[in-house]
């Protein structure tokens, strides 16, 4: 056959899924010509930056069952795209071709070379390896269905393509043509941020963590537990930027004003912290509050937190009285805390909303009502908590792609 009779696939956007899903059909698909269109000067750059220039690439847990349940948008629809392709088959996929990964304790995968250029690297040279084109500063402005194929007006002028994957990010810009074509799209709002907090119980602790705290958002079903850190502007950690993730269409909603209750001490009760201090009066009525604080919290923040509760430097746990230690106690197990705007996470910020996930059958990744249309990534209305599951939904949209184009 020669090379005019070949069908053309265009991938729109050369980023993480765009790349991934171009090499896998070009691979399975030597009759198709493979095409890549990246808007800018530059290929897969958030790949670049990612996990802080390591490239958290996929995360150790296996079964289907123990990712979906960190897609706050995707979630269990998920179940059978992991089934296709799971992290083990991503771990395998980069084996194949000469890149290792290693674990760490948390379960993030890193490659070994601790550098996300492995994985632009293999990415770009797999792509050349196999043909796929990649044209540069090609930005596309519409698309159209036409009798069998997809007609695109680009900035490099118009192209057609037999099958058209759109791959474009989380970027609205494409959302415009997206929609005239009739495509439900569920508005974008900000995932992972951290809260702002103007208070004087953690101002000046910048830095202090907590192994282990629950956090509840008042008048919501919203609760999280996880390590807790103090920054600058106010909250972070995993518990916090958990709660934005699974909030984040709700806290949208309040502008990002709402209260939060914290039990820096996770789950330990009420009564049980009330115990604690009766303990301390009986067994050690001479020591100093101050010097002792409960569970492993640090000392500046638990001295910082007596002196909010009134609680003098030579203060010992005999003389504290009962209201001093109910004011403990309800500080320490639900401390309120007015939350007033957030910050940009910059280690892992996503944007939830995108093509609604009832638009594609997710068996395919194909548009219901547009036959040879894809789309994969974070175009589509899903997301996740921090981990390397940001990307393995790339690859196993690409993927599954791959296998039923
Ligand atoms: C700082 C940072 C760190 C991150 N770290 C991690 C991590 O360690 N692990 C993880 O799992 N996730 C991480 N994420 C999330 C992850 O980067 C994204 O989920 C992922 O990149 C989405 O891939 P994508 O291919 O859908 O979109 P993108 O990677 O954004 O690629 C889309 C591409 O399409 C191009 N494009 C857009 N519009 C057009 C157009 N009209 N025509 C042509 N091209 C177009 C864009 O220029 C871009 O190159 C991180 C995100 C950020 C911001």
């Amino acid at each position: 056959m020669s090379h005019s009779h070949k069908k053309k696939v265009i991938i729109v956007g050369g980023g993480a899924a765009g790349f991934f899903t171009a090499i896998n059909i070009a691979e399975k698909h030597p009759h198709y010509e493979v095409l890549v269109l990246e808007k800018t000067n530059k290929l897969l750059s958030k790949v670049k930056v990612s996990g802080g220039g390591r490239c958290n690439v996929t995360n150790a847990r296996q079964q289907p069952s123990e990712l979906t349940p960190f897609y706050p948008r995707g979630g269990k629809k998920l179940y059978t795209v992991f089934k296709e392709f799971s992290t083990a088959d991503m771990v395998r996929w980069l084996g194949d071709r000469g890149v290792k990964t290693h674990t760490e304790a948390d379960l993030r995968m890193f490659p070994t070379s601790n550098s996300s250029q492995t994985i632009i690297d293999c990415f770009t040279g797999e792509a050349a390896r196999l043909g796929v084109k990649v044209i540069q500063n090609c930005g596309v402005k519409h698309i159209e269905a036409t009798e069998h194929q997809w007609s695109l007006v680009t900035s490099q002028g118009p192209m057609i393509a037999d099958k058209l994957i759109i791959a474009t990010g989380s970027a609205p810009s494409v959302w415009g043509f997206l929609s005239q074509l009739g495509l439900d799209l569920v508005p974008p709002v900000p995932s992972l941020f951290t809260f702002n907090i103007k208070d004087l119980r953690i101002s000046g602790l910048m830095g202090t963590s907590f192994s282990e705290v629950n956090i509840r958002i008042t008048g919501t079903k919203l609760e999280e537990a996880g390590p807790m850190l103090i920054t600058h502007w106010g909250l972070s950690g995993p518990a916090v930027l958990k709660l934005s993730a699974w909030g984040a269409r709700e806290l949208a909603e309040k502008n990002y004003h709402f209260h939060i209750l914290v039990n820096y001490l996770g789950k330990e009760s009420n009564a049980e912290v009330r115990q604690w201090f009766d303990q301390q009066k009986q067994d050690h009525p001479k020591r100093k509050v101050l010097n002792y604080p409960p569970g492993e919290l640090t000392r500046r923040f638990w001295e910082q937190l007596c002196k909010y509760c009134e609680i003098a430097e030579e203060d010992n746990f005999g003389e504290i009285t009962k209201k001093q230690v109910n004011k403990l106690t309800e500080e320490l197990t639900q401390g309120l805390y007015e939350v007033k705007g957030k910050s940009t996470f910059k280690e892992e910020f996503v944007t939830s909303g995108g093509v609604a996930l009832s638009e594609v059958d997710l068996k395919t990744f194909e548009a219901r009502n547009f036959p040879n249309l894809y789309l994969a990534g974070e175009v589509l209305d899903i997301d996740a908590l921090t981990g390397g599951f940001n990307f393995q939904a790339c690859w196993s949209a690409g993927w599954v792609i791959s296998e039923h184009i």
